[in-house]
């Protein structure tokens, strides 16, 4: 029975694959979009989500072989950062209302969200966070400031975390919002990163109202809610991840090969060692999907694979800097550099894998104290 899900799976993603992605970035945009939309039509998108939402409500072990067909096809992702990360939140917490209008746009990226929590301020620390909202009749007014939010100048919602209660009011005056990104009032300014790319924005809030219908759950219960988000960063995505690296550490076997380094014991060794990791991986994966399955959450012991995970990206891609002696400083723009620069870029990026979603000192926190049952850090 599995074999036969896999089959037809691998045959519907065959019949709809949208090809190689564009060049351009506007177009590969619009080339994702359509795929998504598809994806959603055809009933091949978010395995784990109810098909009233547009999902697929997989049993386990079909997620698995899922997240196994998608690697393989190549299909492409959602962009922005709502169906990793809002979706289940929303699933979770949201109205009926709000599922039926929220998630099947989400899903098909008609509607693209990104994440505004972090703030100048508050970043490990997010319930000292600043940006605030009154009330006002049947509206919030938002004020304030966010950064590092992901996609942020593609969004056309923002899943906001925002200060309804006193400015002390810490955890317990934290309210979360669907902030719409094209309001009169708000400001999106896409930030450079290591990579020479804009991966993510500081975004700012200036008088924006918000109706009160775009709030998930009670005025000044949002922290609880976040929590359920924070979770779902931390394991989105993860199986799909590890499939992922599969190919990944072949290729870098290959890329080995290429640099005539495969004969090395040293690096035969290093790649043995990540081609074991990827594994665990998967069976960390794995682990989280049932947890998600059986408590609707995958709860903090996501901490262990996001550390696990990154980690992993940032040894590999040193690995592969590595394997290329001097060549392996130059990047896309040089036409010297190998397979035009792929693993220089990944190296440069995955530095920021350890500090988005939570920091991997606050992700060895909440190992510690969450998952390991240690008492908690009074210097923290
Ligand atoms: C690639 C990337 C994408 C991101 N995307 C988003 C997004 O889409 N939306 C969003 O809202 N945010 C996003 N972020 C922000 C991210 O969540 C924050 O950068 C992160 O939470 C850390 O906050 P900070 O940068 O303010 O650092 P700080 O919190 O100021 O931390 C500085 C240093 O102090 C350490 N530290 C702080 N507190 C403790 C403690 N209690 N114990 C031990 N060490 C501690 C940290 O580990 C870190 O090394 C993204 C970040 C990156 C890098």
């Amino acid at each position: 029975m599995d074999d036969d899900f896999r089959s037809d799976l691998r045959a519907r993603f065959a019949e709809h694959h949208p090809g190689k992605p564009p060049r351009g970035r506007a177009e590969r945009l619009a080339w994702q979009r359509a795929w998504c939309a598809t994806a959603v039509d055809e009933g091949l998108a978010a395995p784990s989500w109810p098909r009233e939402y547009g999902g697929m409500d997989l049993s386990f072990p079909h997620q698995v072989i899922y997240a196994e067909e998608a690697a393989r096809a190549r299909i492409p992702g959602v962009p922005g950062t709502g169906v990793g990360i809002a979706g289940p939140t929303i699933i979770r917490h949201g109205t009926e209302e709000q599922k039926q209008r929220f998630l099947r746009p989400m899903l098909r990226a008609d509607v693209i969200w990104a994440q505004g929590y972090s703030e100048p301020e508050a970043g490990s620390d997010l319930p000292s966070l600043r940006t605030t909202a009154r009330r006002d009749g049947d509206r919030y007014v938002v004020n304030g400031q966010k950064v590092w939010s992901s996609s942020a100048e593609i969004a056309d919602i923002l899943f906001s975390l925002v200060r309804t209660g006193a400015p002390d009011s810490g955890r317990d005056g934290i309210t979360y919002l669907l902030i719409d990104a094209h309001a009169p009032g708000v400001t999106v300014r896409p930030l450079r990163d290591l990579t020479g790319d804009s991966g993510f924005c500081e975004i700012f809030f200036d008088g924006v109202e918000v109706p009160v219908e775009n709030r998930i759950g009670e005025e000044d219960r949002g922290w609880g809610i976040a929590r359920t988000s924070l979770g779902h960063e931390r394991a989105a995505g993860a199986l799909t991840q590890a499939r992922f690296y599969d190919r990944i550490v072949n290729e870098l076997i290959e890329l080995a090969q290429q640099c005539g380094r495969a004969d090395d014991p040293v690096v035969r060794q290093r790649l043995a060692g990540l081609a074991a990791k990827q594994r665990i991986m998967s069976h960390n994966a794995a682990r989280m999907i049932a947890t998600i399955a059986r408590d609707g959450e995958p709860g903090p012991g996501s901490s262990t694979s996001r550390l696990f995970n990154t980690l992993f990206e940032q040894e590999l891609h040193e690995l592969a800097v590595d394997l290329q002696g001097p060549t392996g400083v130059l990047d896309r723009r040089d036409p010297h550099a190998i397979q035009k620069g792929r693993w220089t870029w990944g190296f440069l990026r995955t530095r920021a894998s350890t500090i988005g979603a939570g920091t991997s000192e606050i992700q060895r926190n909440t190992i510690a104290e969450r998952v390991l049952g240690l008492p908690h850090d009074p210097a923290a």
